[in-house]
């Protein structure tokens, strides 16, 4: 897609910024009804960035109100497949044309490397365009039931949906939601992590201008316990599409439950268990893809391989390799195009992950590499990649979600016993299995508990395959065709031919 323009300083860029931070509702840029407002500033270097309007109760009554009328008067949904696909589209080549500014706001809002950034930017555009193609290619079904009636199965879209977004991506995760959900005829009420409203509301805008109506996209940043509870409790709003941690995703069900029984899905957290067997074709490439697998964009991946499960007799000469490799992503300036790794994503995100490093230590984990704070000049949020050897799945590192360039290595003894320390955890989002023996490989990818199994990789996927979770790692799935149902409902019509 688009390229880099060459000598582009992203620092001076950087400085001249000057990000839309108010709220979208209707087509307008509006103050929040309170008029309160909260300072966002970038992990980076600690620099501010923007006011950002601070939307509540009321702000979210306006936006769904203003979502509900566009649905309403049909001024999306009842459009023709066709118009939709062109809008999406324009909105996808407007992403493609302003990707550098996209960019440089994820970056700035969440300490992300330029060149991840970039690729998020491209990768956002493709998703758009994904969904924008599906519109007047996916069908209805006529049930065979015989020659005295017509029974038609259709899908009707929701109508208002909530979006619920986390902080990690904050264009690849809202495109995984508005993508679908737009496409189907919904109007939609984004929440943006109250991290990463501005790289949102760019998105946003971006779809107004591509004749994407007014009203069918709006965004209220604010914080979750307001803004994200009013949503998920909202009357008026019929479903709920959340990403984010597992505690939260349990609050939205909740919410549910207490007000008008709206849809729910989840893409929760995970604490992914990447296998690798005695026989795994390339030992150097599993080392590299393992430590990638928790290090990139600093671990702050729901899908990160966090707990690496080595085959015993390889132990010792596998932890030398991942050692290397992860001393090749020590973070750096998030705004130079060769950084691997950049910030986290703020100062309470890095005190969680220090504090998990120390929980490690402290329950008997060996810590191999790294784990400090770095880069403390900067005035911004660093950390040093942590390799820890000898964890017992029990142990906090190997339970919960660092979110985090954390590596927690586990030994197994052969394959069946890898099986049963990944499986035993409460999430079940990602594997991986390494092995050069294909049933072997089938058999484990089959026992695994988890949505997406990878086999001699790791994180290697595209947008036509689902993503989502077993356990408490989500409810539904994003991604692929199979994304459009969770924003649409049934019904059946059924026509008698007798009379
Ligand atoms: P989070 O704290 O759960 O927040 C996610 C979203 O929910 C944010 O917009 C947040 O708003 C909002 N929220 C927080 N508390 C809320 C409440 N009480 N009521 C309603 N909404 C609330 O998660 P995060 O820290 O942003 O993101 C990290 C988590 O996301 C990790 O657990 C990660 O695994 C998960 N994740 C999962 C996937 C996936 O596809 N499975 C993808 C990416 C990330 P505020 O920011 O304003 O609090
Ligand atoms: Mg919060």
């Amino acid at each position: 897609m688009g390229t880099v323009t060459p000598h582009t300083s992203w620092h001076d860029r950087a400085a001249r910024l000057r990000p839309c931070a108010d709220a979208l509702i209707d087509g307008e840029l509006v103050e929040s009804r309170s008029g309160r407002r909260f300072a966002k500033s970038s992990p980076v270097d600690g620099r501010f960035l923007a006011s950002v309007a601070e939307g509540d109760a009321p702000d979210v009554d306006a936006a769904v109100s203003a979502a509900r009328r566009a649905f309403e008067a049909g001024v999306w949904a009842s459009t023709a497949p066709r118009d939709r696909r062109r809008a999406m589209l324009d909105w996808a080549r407007a992403i493609v044309a302003r990707r550098e500014e996209l960019a440089l706001l994820v970056t700035l809002e969440v300490g992300k490397p330029i060149r991840d950034a970039l690729s998020e930017v491209d990768y956002t555009a493709e998703v758009i365009e994904f969904y924008a193609e599906a519109i007047d290619k996916t069908y209805g079904e006529i049930a065979p039931s015989g020659q005295d009636a017509l029974p038609l199965v259709t899908r009707e879209p929701m109508g208002v949906v909530g979006l619920v977004i986390p902080w990690n991506f904050p264009l690849s995760m809202a495109a995984w939601k508005l993508g679908p959900a737009l496409a189907t005829g919904n109007s939609a009420v984004v929440k943006p992590a109250e991290q990463s409203p501005l790289s949102a509301l760019e998105l946003a805008r971006l779809a107004l201008e591509s004749d994407i109506p007014p009203g069918v996209l709006n965004v209220v940043p604010g914080f979750g316990e307001t803004a994200g509870a009013a949503l998920g409790r909202h009357l008026d709003v019929d479903k709920v599409s959340f990403t984010g941690s597992s505690a939260v995703g349990k609050l939205f069900l909740s919410y549910a439950g207490e007000s008008n029984m709206k849809a729910v899905s989840l893409e929760c957290g995970g604490k992914s268990p990447n296998i690798v067997l005695a026989d795994a074709p390339d030992l150097e490439a599993a080392a590299a893809a393992a430590a990638a697998a928790v290090c990139l964009n600093s671990g702050q991946m729901c899908n990160a391989g966090s707990r690496l499960l080595v085959e015993r007799s390889i132990r010792d000469d596998f932890a030398a390799l991942v050692a290397e490799e992860m001393k090749g992503w020590q973070p750096g300036d998030p705004l130079d195009i060769e950084t691997r790794m950049g910030a986290v994503v703020d100062e309470i995100q890095l005190g969680r992950i220090l504090d998990f490093i120390a929980a490690g230590v402290e329950e008997g984990a060996e810590l191999r590499l790294g784990g400090g704070r770095a880069l403390r000049e900067t005035g911004g949020s660093y950390v040093e990649p942590a390799l820890l050897t000898n964890v017992d799945n029990a142990m906090t590192i190997a339970c919960e979600e660092i979110f985090g360039p954390v590596l927690a290595t586990i030994d197994v003894d052969d394959p069946a016993h890898a099986v049963r320390v990944a499986n035993d955890s409460r999430y079940g989002l990602a594997a991986a299995v390494w092995t050069r023996d294909l049933t072997r490989a089938h058999r484990v990818a089959r026992a695994l508990r988890a949505g997406t199994v990878y086999v001699n990789c790791y994180d290697t996927s595209d947008i036509n395959v689902t993503f989502g979770g077993y356990g408490e790692s989500g409810i539904g799935v994003d991604k692929s065709l199979h994304a459009m149902e969770k924003y649409t409902r049934f019904k059946t019509t059924w026509i008698d031919l007798q009379r």
